[in-house]
Order: C-alpha cells, then structure tokens, then sequence
C-alpha cells in the first residue's frame, strides 16, 4: 500500500514520523475520512471545508491547499486501486520539544492513508440493521472539532462488542448526543428527530446530506434533544457517517425498535443518498 506523508508518497513500511510529533504526545490534531465509491470521492468538499473548521479552531495551519489535498486524494485511490474504501487524513499541529503550550515554529503534520473495503455500499449489515446499547458519554467537550483524541469513543464500542450488540449511542443530560462514530437519529410517526448542531456533537458531513434530502423529500425533520427512552418507542431508528452512509438502527439496550427490522424511512433514505452522493462524486 503506498501512504502519503508529508510530501513523499511511500510505501507502507516506510512512512515515519517524529516520536515528539504532537498528534502522538498530545492528540493534538485532526482528522477526516472521505468514502469512496466506484474509486470516486464522496463529498470530498464537504470533508474539506469541515477539516478548514477543525483547523481554525485548534489554531493548526494548512499544510497546503483544498486543492492539493484533493490531488493526493486522487493519487492514493487511483495508486491502490480503490474502487469502494476510505480515504484516511491526518494533520497534527507537527514536533516539538514536549510542552503543554502550542509552539510557535512547528510545521504540522499531512498524513493520509486508504482503505479498500470492497462492496461497502451494499455491506450485509444495511439490510439486517444494527444494535445499540446506551452508555454515558464521557467525552471532552469541543466534539465539534473532529480531533484524533479517539479513546472513548473506542472503549464505548468496546462496550457495546461486550453487551453483543454493534456500537453504542452516548447519553448527556438524559438526551442521546451521537454513536461513537456516527450521528443518531429516531423515526416516530413520519417526523425525523436527531439531536441539533452545537459543541456536543460532531456536524456530519453525511448528516448535513441526508437532512437536506429527507426534506427535498417532503420528510419533516426536528433537530432537537431526544432520550433513550424516545428511541426505545420510536418506529425506527438510524446512524449516518461517512463509511456507514444511512444504516439502520433495529435494538437499543437488547429491545427491539419498532418491528426490530430495518424502517422504511432509513431504507429510502439510505438509497437516495448512495444514489445522489453518487451522481455528485468526484
Ligand atoms: N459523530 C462522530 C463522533 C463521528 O466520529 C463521526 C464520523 N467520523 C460522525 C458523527 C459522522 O460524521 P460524517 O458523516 O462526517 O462521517
């Protein structure tokens, strides 16, 4: 596999970065990971302007241009011959002599790496729908910017593997926040309810998409707080992320949703969005 780092594309086995490197020492970076399908990108723009976000927000500089990381997009795909998979992007603040304050001199860090998970629009899992467990979301608070400070989101699917279920929806306050990598959404009555943009959660990208096409498609949409128990008696329920697309949510905490199959709300949701994130890849 050849990987891209700072600059050089090499292959796997050969791609280094410093032991100071901030991204090791203090999570101190950013991340996105953009789809691919048929070897093209799935809303590369959408990624890229949420990453401009995350970096503004840490104070990171660019490492270089949209339309350079587009190109080493293009490359890495076409390289490892992607037809379905992700794109991996990583950019850290770069090294630096160990200190709690940012330094002032470092340059940042441009990794990014494929996947190739063929078939990955129509994985077995969109058809049978997954399971959730609830637990409490004890992240940091900024979890809009999209940081690589990952370790609870991976001890709360830890949690869910434990309980046999797939993954887990986070809870603050009594009111469900997101999944552990993914955007959380009920379905009750012909109302789509997920929780509304702020610091408490990651803006999705994919999430962004199917809003806009579940209501170009007349579907209303609440964006507000909802509970465990909401989802527990909701019709049906679904996740969105970039490598998941619109996947149903059929068990929370070992219960059944609705008929405990997959709805028809995410099932035509799930089509519309392969289908015009399709039609508009680059
Ligand atoms: N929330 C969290 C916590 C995530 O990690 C992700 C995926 N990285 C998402 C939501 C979904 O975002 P996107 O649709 O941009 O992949």
């Amino acid at each position: 596999r050849t990987v891209y780092v700072n600059g050089e594309y090499l292959p796997e086995e050969r791609a280094t970065i410093s032991i100071f490197d901030r991204g090791f020492l203090f999570a101190d970076g950013v991340y996105e990971v953009t789809s691919v399908l048929d070897g093209k990108l799935i809303d590369f723009a959408g990624h890229a302007k949420r990453l401009e976000r995350s970096l503004g927000e840490l104070e990171i500089s660019a490492p270089c241009s949209v339309d350079d990381l587009l190109e080493i997009h293009r490359r890495l795909v076409a390289e490892n011959d992607i037809t379905d998979g992700l794109v991996y992007l990583q950019i850290t603040r770069g090294a630096a002599d160990r200190d709690f304050a940012y330094p002032t001199d470092a340059t940042p860090t441009l990794v990014l790496f494929t996947q190739s998970k063929p078939g990955l629009a129509d994985s077995p899992a969109a058809r049978t729908g997954i399971k959730v467990i609830s637990i409490e979301d004890q992240r940091w608070g900024r979890r809009d910017i999209k940081t690589v400070q990952l370790l609870y989101p991976s001890m709360g699917k830890m949690m869910a593997k434990a309980a046999g279920a797939d993954d887990a929806w986070m809870v603050e306050d009594g009111a469900v926040t997101e999944g552990t990598s993914n955007n959380a959404y009920i379905v009750k009555g012909n109302t789509i309810v997920t929780r509304q943009l702020g610091t408490e959660i990651l803006h999705g990208i994919t999430r962004a998409a199917v809003l806009r096409f579940a209501r170009e498609a007349q579907m209303r949409v609440e964006e507000r707080p909802f509970t465990i128990d909401e989802a527990k008696a909701a019709d049906e329920a679904f996740i969105t992320s970039a490598s998941s697309f619109v996947m149903p949510v059929v068990e929370m905490d070992g219960a059944p949703i609705g008929t405990g199959k997959p709805g028809a709300v995410a099932t035509r949701l799930r089509e519309i969005y392969l289908e015009e994130s399709r039609k508009a890849a680059v």
